[in-house]
């Protein structure tokens, strides 16, 4: 049998984590926490302007995930802007990492994946499960819960929590 899939073998080095990460939570650290395991280096790329409604500047973002990650030597925290497959060329990247939690994560990723795998041949998706306990956790619900008081700070690492009772998300 023949397989057109060209022989590697040096192994994966470096991954991107892109994100909007507006802000980021406990979820997302775990995700990247555990990339940090299977990768050399992680960049967690902080997009420029998604299609969402911000609460948080990109600097800020970008700020917020540096002091969240800062005890992980082999994490690195860069903004940017245009299409991920170039940044994830730009900073060496062999593959993307992103985390799955239900079902929709899963529809939207694969749609990616493949307009991904057309734009840049060589740069691979992985998928990691989101941990049991992060599944229903996301920067959208994570600001509305906030935003009605509710406890947030065990979802959340230390420096969001503050930046968010800074944005009068919280009142505690
Ligand atoms: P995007 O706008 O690119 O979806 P997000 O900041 O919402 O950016 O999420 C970035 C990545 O982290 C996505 O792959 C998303 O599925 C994943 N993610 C978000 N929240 C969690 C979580 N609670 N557990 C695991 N992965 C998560």
């Amino acid at each position: 049998m023949h397989f057109s899939i060209p022989k590697g073998g040096q192994g994966v080095t470096t991954a991107l984590y892109p994100g909007s990460f507006d802000p980021i939570t406990n979820g997302h650290l775990d995700i990247a926490a555990r990339a940090a395991k299977l990768f050399q280096k992680v960049v967690v790329g902080v997009y420029d302007s998604p299609a969402k409604d911000l609460l948080f500047t990109t600097e800020e973002r970008v700020d917020l995930a540096r002091q969240s990650l800062a005890d992980y030597p082999n994490i690195e925290v860069e903004p940017f802007s245009g299409l991920t497959v170039k940044f994830a060329e730009k900073v060496g990247a062999q593959a993307i990492v992103r985390g799955l939690r239900i079902g929709a994560d899963f529809e939207y990723e694969r749609e990616m994946a493949l307009m991904n795998k057309n734009l840049s041949p060589d740069i691979d998706l992985v998928c990691l499960m989101a941990s049991l306990q992060y599944q229903f956790l996301s920067s959208g619900r994570l600001k509305e819960v906030a935003s009605l008081g509710g406890h947030i700070n065990d979802l959340v690492p230390k420096p969001v929590a503050e930046a968010l009772k800074k944005k009068a998300l919280i009142s505690t």
